[in-house]
């Protein structure tokens, strides 16, 4: 089969979260499998970009509302991830620093939308599905089989990978107005709640419909920030399949940005390298437990409950652990947790800002990683912590619990408790604590989940399985 993914992200090229690691692994296991797959993506203004070379595929244009826009499609040349990258470059537009956060973010993404199937319009053949990712993308089902010029195209299957809910690329109906002609009977399909809703109209529009993880769908049958009723409604296209890590990244037996490689074999001495290295640089106490947590500082990661945790942690336990955090968001979160490292400057460190490089050398020296999270449609962290012998800690919700048993019932690895809250976190923190007094079953826990495999291979099947059944 031949696959077009197209998304906003792709790690290596521009990562802010799952998105990223999803589309830059996905395809490389869907190639492995036999198929082709293909990824196309804004061109961001990204170091990958400058290193790598480029051969220009097509160029076009379109309008949008009053305006129109050159679009040039350039692909990388050297298959340097192990399957096809394309890069939409629109000059003044996706050329920017940042993925997100612009204010003409709608203009932004629409008009990626639309020149991606411009540039489709013109191939040769057809590709046998269509795969679409979150919001930013999530429009390409409705132009595909109701704008005019693109109505060619709409025997393609299309499918939509749901990775976030919360946010779903709303816009007022003025916006409209910059899809390419439409067939304006179908303006119900476009709305939601009295505005123009992407995400919703990809759910009613893609011929299948699915989030990364089946516990996240099934959460979202029942909360879904207004989307409840229509996914309920739609729920015979839904389904969940468990995102998996890639492999070939993700391995602390090759993994380049750790001081010292390991396996499940010398997973004790391997893990207490990159420990030491770490607690030399921060001047930890090495014979503490490390703590870490990596995200985003936001709501749905619970992390505003970071700074009242760590506190009344040391409050209540004293200073018997350490704790360090790589994130960034929310700034009043970033301003709480960089003031307590006046008062815990021996035991506690807080980095602000995303360093990839940093999140392996945490993944890779920490022996416990916390995610409380109120919303995880999948987690990504978890798997990785767990690859790297690192216990995870998490909130039973969508994907963690999906992938976290708890060590106290059979065959359980983590930490898990129920509640986004200072008290849950803390009793989690105190078995954590007790855990890593006790050597015997900590070492027995690690050695467990490091040997659970949650590479792509078994998910990657499930999504041709899911191609093939909307074949038309
Ligand atoms: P989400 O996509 O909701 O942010 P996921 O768990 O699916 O959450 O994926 C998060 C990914 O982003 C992981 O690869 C994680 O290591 C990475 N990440 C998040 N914040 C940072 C950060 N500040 N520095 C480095 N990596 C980060």
């Amino acid at each position: 089969m031949e696959i077009l993914h197209v998304s906003a992200e792709c790690y290596p090229v521009a990562k802010a979260g799952g998105l990223a690691d999803v589309v830059g692994s996905l395809p490389k296991y869907q190639q492995e499998l036999g198929h082709i797959a293909k990824v196309v993506m804004p061109m961001h203004r990204m170091s990958f970009l400058y290193k790598n070379e480029w051969e220009v595929v097509h160029k076009g244009w379109f309008r949008m509302g009053e305006s129109s826009f050159d679009f040039t499609i350039i692909k990388e040349k050297q298959n340097k991830l192990g399957f096809d990258l394309y890069c939409v470059d629109i000059h003044g537009l996706l050329d920017r620093e940042k993925i997100y956060g612009y204010d003409d973010d709608t203009e932004r993404f629409l008009a990626f939308q639309v020149s991606v199937l411009e540039w489709l319009s013109k191939w040769n053949h057809q590709p046998d599905v269509v795969h679409v990712h979150d919001h930013h993308t999530a429009l390409i089902p409705f132009m595909m089989k109701h704008c005019f010029a693109y109505r060619h195209l709409s025997q393609i299957p299309t499918i939509l990978t749901i990775h976030n809910a919360q946010y779903q690329g709303w816009m007022g109906w003025d916006k409209a107005t910059y899809l390419p002609a439409w067939d304006t009977w179908k303006w119900g399909l476009l709305e939601w709640d009295h505005t123009v809703n992407s995400l919703a109209c990809g759910i009613k529009c893609a011929d299948k419909v699915n989030t990364v993880s089946p516990g996240y769908m099934a959460e979202l049958m029942q909360s879904a920030n207004g989307l409840e009723h229509l996914i309920s409604h739609e729920s015979s296209k839904c389904s969940g399949i468990l995102n998996g890590i890639d492999y070939s990244v993700w391995n602390p037996e090759t993994d380049t940005y750790i001081l010292d490689n390991y396996s499940v074999e010398d997973a004790d001495s391997g893990k207490k390298l990159n420990k030491k290295k770490l607690c030399d640089d921060l001047q930890f106490d090495i014979n503490l437990p490390l703590f870490v947590f990596i995200g985003r500082l936001v709501h749905e990661k619970a992390a505003d409950l970071l700074p009242a945790v760590i506190s009344s942690a040391f409050a209540r336990f004293g200073p018997v652990f350490n704790f360090v955090v790589l994130g960034n968001g929310m700034k009043q979160v970033e301003e709480a947790l960089d003031y307590l490292r006046n008062h815990w400057f021996d035991y506690y460190h807080s980095q602000i800002e995303y360093n990839e490089k940093f999140s392996h050398q945490l993944y890779a020296g920490a022996d416990f990683l916390l995610m409380p999270s109120r919303v995880e449609p999948c987690g990504l962290n978890q798997m990785y912590s767990m690859r790297y012998g690192t216990v995870p800690m998490v909130r039973r919700t969508g994907g963690l619990n999906d992938t976290v048993i708890d060590f106290g019932e059979k065959e359980g690895y983590g930490i898990c408790f129920n509640h986004a809250s200072i008290d849950d976190v803390l009793h989690a923190m105190e078995r954590a604590l007790g855990l890593y007094r006790d050597k015997d079953q900590f070492f027995q826990i690690r050695e467990r989940m490091m040997r659970i495999n949650n590479s792509w291979e078994n998910s990657a099947s499930s999504y041709i399985a899911l191609y093939q059944s909307i074949q038309k």
